[in-house]
């Protein structure tokens, strides 16, 4: 006999949300997560159609929304003029949470229905799949020890060490670039995106709960390292002074997409960005971990019910969900790029007819993550 059922290498948000899911239909799951306390790195904020529908199945559904802005839609802007604004309709609804608070809730949330499944501290360094079960060789605080589980899932985001440990392919997808951020106090609270499409690259302002708002401006040059240059950034581009400069502390990162080949191998699956790494730049990753955390928890229902794995339907779609939200966020990177000349004006023209009344409703379903 197994020790657990399923065991989940790492406790981010979407090995929490598969986590939660199992718990609910009775399995018994532990989740081992190397961090020993929570993480307050400022990610993941838009909660998708697909990511209400996630957090509904596990009765977070009303916390969130309470607790979270309930965005009204957005405006794209260029040197002034609107270019197109949507409006989202109740079955389009965006909620905005930051992640750490996303995390909370489901912590909260999987201690509530199976109390001892999170073991904090845990690093795994290896899993072998032993044909009946998959074992599972953890260290903390330097002391080595082993479990065994029916399934383990590996939700150990992009730097995933199962899938190296598999020898899983990781490709390289279209869409890259360089972007700061920085949450700060908002200066004219609205429940609406404002994306600038300006000349030198795009500005995005998120509203936020508690009178907060995101900024994140696209740095081709990579040089917004200071909250002087972020500031000054933002008010050349479009005009508006973010808040006090010394008050910011930008995070600079990376845009990548990367695409497991495979995400299954025996009784051993990927999920989240351990499966594939989606651009921030259109907010989609954790919702389609939490979708495909869906499609998992059904398939590990059936496979720990016929004593067989069978992970070649979630395999499918959950690749075929990835690519078309990367093939996405590529449109959105390349919208967003610094232009000018004819290719400004074309560029422009793409945004208005996006934004005219008879494709405004698909654009806002294709931003709300419809199809996926
Ligand atoms: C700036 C930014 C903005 C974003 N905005 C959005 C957004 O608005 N909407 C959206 O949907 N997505 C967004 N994303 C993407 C989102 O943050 C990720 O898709 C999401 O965090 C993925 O969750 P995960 O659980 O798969 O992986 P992670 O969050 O990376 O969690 C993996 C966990 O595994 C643990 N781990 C790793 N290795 C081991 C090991 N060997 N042993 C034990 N534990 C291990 C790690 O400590 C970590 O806690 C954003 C990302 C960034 C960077």
């Amino acid at each position: 006999m197994p020790d657990h059922d399923v065991a989940i290498v790492g406790g981010g948000p979407v090995g929490l949300l598969l986590a939660c899911l199992l718990a609910h239909a009775g399995i018994d799951v532990a989740v081992y997560e190397k961090r020993s306390m929570g993480d307050a790195r400022s990610r993941a904020i838009g909660i998708h159609p697909p990511g209400r529908a996630a957090l509904d199945a596990v009765g977070l559904g009303e916390e969130a929304r309470r607790q979270a802005l309930e965005l009204d839609g957005g405006d794209v802007l260029c040197s002034g003029e609107v270019l197109a604004s949507v409006s989202f309709t109740s079955r389009q609804q965006v909620l905005i949470l930051p992640q750490h608070r996303t995390h909370a809730l489901l912590v909260e949330r999987l201690a509530h229905v199976q109390p001892d499944a999170v073991h904090l501290g845990q690093v795994v360094r290896d899993v072998r799949d032993e044909g009946e079960v998959v074992r599972l060789s953890l260290e903390a605080d330097g002391v080595g020890r082993e479990v065994t589980a029916s399934v383990v899932v590996a939700a150990d985001g992009v730097r995933s060490g199962v899938r190296r440990l598999l020898g899983v392919r990781w490709r390289a997808r279209r869409g890259s670039g360089s972007y700061a951020m920085a949450d700060v106090a908002d200066v004219e609270p609205s429940t609406r995106v404002r994306l600038y499409c300006e000349p030198g690259g795009i500005v995005e302002s998120f509203p936020l709960p508690d009178g907060r708002r995101r900024w994140v401006v696209a740095d081709p040059l990579d040089r917004l390292h200071d909250g002087a240059a972020f500031a000054r950034e933002i008010q050349d581009r479009t005009g508006i002074r973010p808040g006090e400069a010394t008050a910011l502390e930008p995070t600079v990162f990376r845009a990548q997409q990367h695409r497991a080949s495979r995400a299954a191998v025996g009784r051993i699956v990927l999920l989240g960005d351990a499966l594939h790494e989606t651009s921030p730049i259109g907010g989609q990753g954790m919702n389609l971990g939490w979708n495909a955390a869906r499609r998992l928890a059904a398939a590990i229902e059936r496979s720990l019910r016929s004593g067989t794995p069978d992970f070649g339907a979630y395999e499918r779609s959950a690749l075929r969900s990835a690519a078309r939200a990367q093939r996405r966020s590529h449109f959105y990177m390349t919208m967003g790029r610094p232009v000018d000349g004819l290719s400004l004006g074309a560029r422009n023209a793409v945004i208005r007819a996006l934004g005219s009344p008879p494709l405004r409703r698909s654009a806002a379903d294709l931003i709300t993550m419809r199809g996926l």
